[in-house]
């Protein structure tokens, strides 16, 4: 019997060989069913006659081959291997972030048959006057007129209920429709007149079609990225090929969705954590098939199969969040390049700022470097002003300047956004009497007062306690509030201004579904209102009514100690401005800060953040930090600090003769305990990748042998972004 390797969906990192029964032919890429201890596992058959360690009578054989044609092509399987590797992660989990869950739970694929809706011989018999009663069931029976309709596009428009009442009268019925690529009927709307720059880009990216390029698209908000990327998309679509978009977030799905959908008369699809397993599937169906042109998605759709894909596009392509914080810590915008390059096509990267990593490459010609300078609209590009808190009144964290310029912008009927990157009410709670703060007891942090809610809560590991009577040091009942958070804005803001409506938008505001929706719509109406919130606010929404920004606390990220720090404070302090002076008004951002002389602050202002992030990027060289050198990172967690501490010695002293690494650490990690655990980390930087993969390859294996691995909670995190 011949032996095959499999890859099953668990954590560890090692081969599982099977054999395979002689009357059973199975390729590479496709799942089957095999014994696991007591269990049975689904699996993708990863390498057929592999070189097996193992003797033929250790060997169990498979139990069930799940199909014929491969769930995951050569491609996907190579961009699976070469994650798992790149990472030094189990390709197990690796395959359980790329195969949805019905899929690894073995569910075949002919269960998933697209449905359809079209009328029966006596519906279309009908005629309007028949529908007297029901506006919506005539609603529905006039779509169904253009002939079949598949169920996810009818549902979209009518209720499932009134679908029920056509379906039982015998007026309606359901037909199996199969999934074909998609037929391209031309534009729905006109495309926009390009500026030079903007032309410019979409000519690059065209003339790059057909082969592998990744292209740095770097401009200022508001100056017109998207509709270079609906641009290059245009040809595309009419040759019948598949494009995929890569957003942070969820939330900026809907918008980005209804413009691309309004642009092209195409399904576009939407992929994110949101989906229901068997939206899921049936997305990942539609992309294999190609019946889907467009998908519109967070991390994981960069491992969605494609029928025929032409064009990888990553929208706000610096945001930390395209990369994976638990788990397998890939980033998606480099496994998305790698994608790019195993499907021979360009690849965009789009932001008005950049990270330093992007910038870097674009630097060192590995990228094309696209610029759009100024704003499509011709507008210019919101002033900065910066209030210096030492010499003014202060009202609820506002200067009084501050308060003057919102009222102004209100009196003229302007919206105004104030950012605070903090939710809750308070930062903690504080004894009058002696000063003593609510800290989380499982946690070197303080606890979160929020005051609707009525609880304390710490935001670092989700425990929750009611809010405490007496100080816990010395029964004094005299507790109040420190420090300021989004709801207390909130609540200082209708005092300030009775006559203004307020909205808030931060993660509190907007955990019900349809939350964020609403909201958005309520700022879409003109009329004056004061718009709050935390960096949600700076996630690329488009706010046409907003003249005025106020950033409320500018201080706590300048004196950080992680060396990332002023690169995420400019990118935020960019993004939220370029919220400001979208519609016909020039925008303005008053920076309030103790620190105006600051030379971070400075810069940005003066320079923009395009300078900036060359300076930046100039003194990471200098200072022989990423993205000039490689950083992979150890993280070790356990209930004893000295554990923690021995572990990562005992690497630091097997790395330390190596020529190509320096160390750093072990050191406690900024938040030092976290849930009940102490935490450390060791920093491994190199100049030469492959040195330090090498040198991570050899030693994993080995890892995993030491005793003490097994009382510590460890990982590793390569091109580790949070430190
Ligand atoms: P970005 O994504 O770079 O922040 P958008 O693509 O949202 O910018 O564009 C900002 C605004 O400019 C949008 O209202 C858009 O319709 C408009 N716009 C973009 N390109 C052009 C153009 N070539 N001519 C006129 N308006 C444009
Ligand atoms: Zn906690
Ligand atoms: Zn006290």
């Amino acid at each position: 019997m011949p032996v095959i390797r499999v890859a099953l969906p668990i954590p560890l990192r090692q081969h599982f060989d099977y054999l395979l029964p002689d009357n059973i032919q199975v390729s590479q890429g496709c799942r089957v069913r095999v014994p696991f201890g007591k269990r049975e596992l689904v699996g993708v058959v990863w390498q057929l006659a592999p070189d097996s360690p193992y003797e033929l009578t250790q060997l169990k054989p498979v139990s069930a081959v799940l199909e014929s044609s491969p769930v995951l092509s050569e491609r996907l399987r190579q961009l699976l291997s070469f994650a798992a590797e790149y990472y030094h992660h189990p390709l197990g989990e690796v395959l359980t972030a790329a195969l949805p869950a019905l899929l690894r739970e073995g569910r075949a694929l002919t269960d998933y048959q697209l449905t359809g809706y079209r009328l029966t011989a006596s519906g279309e018999a009908c005629s309007a006057a028949d529908f007297k009663r029901s506006t919506k069931q005539l609603a529905l029976w006039q779509s169904l007129q253009q002939g079949v309709i598949a169920e996810t596009v009818l549902l979209a428009e009518h209720p499932r209920s009134v679908l029920k009442q056509l379906l039982d009268k015998g007026l309606v019925a359901s037909q199996v429709l199969a999934r074909q690529p998609y037929q391209y009927q031309g534009l729905a709307q006109a495309a926009l007149q390009l500026t030079v720059d903007q032309a410019l880009a979409v000519t690059a990216v065209q003339q790059a079609q057909g082969s592998f390029r990744p292209f740095l698209l770097e401009g200022v908000t508001g100056s017109g990225k998207t509709e270079v990327y609906l641009q290059c998309i245009a040809p595309l679509l009419a040759r019948g090929e598949q494009v995929l978009l890569l957003l942070p977030e969820i939330g900026l799905t809907p918008q980005t969705l209804q413009r691309f959908a309004e642009r092209f008369k195409v399904p576009v699809l939407a992929w994110h954590s949101n989906l229901s397993d068997g939206e899921r599937l049936n997305c990942w169906l539609n992309a294999a098939s190609g019946s889907a042109a467009i998908i519109i998605g967070t991390r994981s759709a960069l491992f969605l199969p494609f029928h025929k894909l032409s064009l990888i596009i990553i929208d706000e392509e610096h945001d930390l969040s395209l990369k994976q914080q638990d788990g397998f810590r890939y980033h998606a915008r480099d496994l998305a390049i790698k994608r790019a390059a195993l499907e021979n096509c360009p690849i965009l990267l789009g932001s008005a700022t950049p990270s330093l990593e992007s910038l870097y490459n674009a630097q060192q010609g590995r990228f094309g470097h696209l610029l759009l300078q100024n704003r499509a609209s011709g507008q210019a590009l919101p002033a900065f002003e910066l209030i210096d808190l030492k010499q003014q009144q202060m009202h609820y964290g506002l200067a009084d300047s501050s308060i003057q310029q919102i009222r102004q912008q209100l009196g003229r009927g302007k919206q105004v956004m104030l950012f605070l990157n903090r939710r809750g009410f308070a930062p903690a709670l504080s004894c009058q009497e002696c000063g003593w703060l609510t800290e989380c007891k499982r946690c070197s942090a303080f606890t979160t007062y929020h005051k609707h809610s009525k609880q304390l809560l710490c935001h670092h590991c989700g425990a929750s306690r009611p809010i405490p009577k007496q100080c816990g040091n010395c029964g004094s009942s005299r507790l109040a509030p420190v420090g300021q958070g989004t709801e207390q804005l909130e609540e200082h803001l209708q005092q300030l201004f009775p006559a203004t409506p307020v909205t808030r938008l931060d993660r509190d505001s907007t955990r019900r579904k349809g939350a964020l929706g609403a909201l958005l719509d309520e700022i879409n109406q003109a009329g004056p209102r004061l718009i709050l919130g935390t960096q949600m606010l700076a996630k690329g929404h488009h706010f046409p009514f907003v003249t005025l920004v106020v950033i409320v606390d500018v201080d706590g990220a300048l004196y950080s100690a992680d060396f990332r720090a002023p690169e995420q404070l400019g990118q935020l302090l960019t993004q939220v401005a370029g919220r400001a002076g979208r519609g016909h008004d020039k925008g303005k951002v008053l920076l309030q800060t103790q620190h105006p002389e600051h030379a971070l602050l400075q810069d940005i202002i003066h320079n923009g953040y395009a300078s900036f992030a060359r300076s930046a990027l100039l003194e990471r060289q200098q200072t022989a930090l990423p993205p000039c050198q490689h950083l992979a990172l150890f993280r070790a967690e356990a209930l004893q600090s000295e554990l923690c501490q021995q572990w990562l010695q005992h690497i630091a002293d097997i790395l330390r003769s190596n020529p190509a690494l320096q160390l750093m650490g072990p050191l406690l990690s900024p938040l030092e305990r976290k849930a009940g655990k102490y935490r450390w980390q060791l920093h491994l930087y190199s100049r030469q990748r492959p040195a330090l993969h090498q040198a991570l390859h050899q030693l994993l294996p080995e890892l995993g042998r030491w005793p003490l691995s097994r009382k510590v909670k460890w990982q590793l995190d390569v091109d580790a972004l949070d430190l």
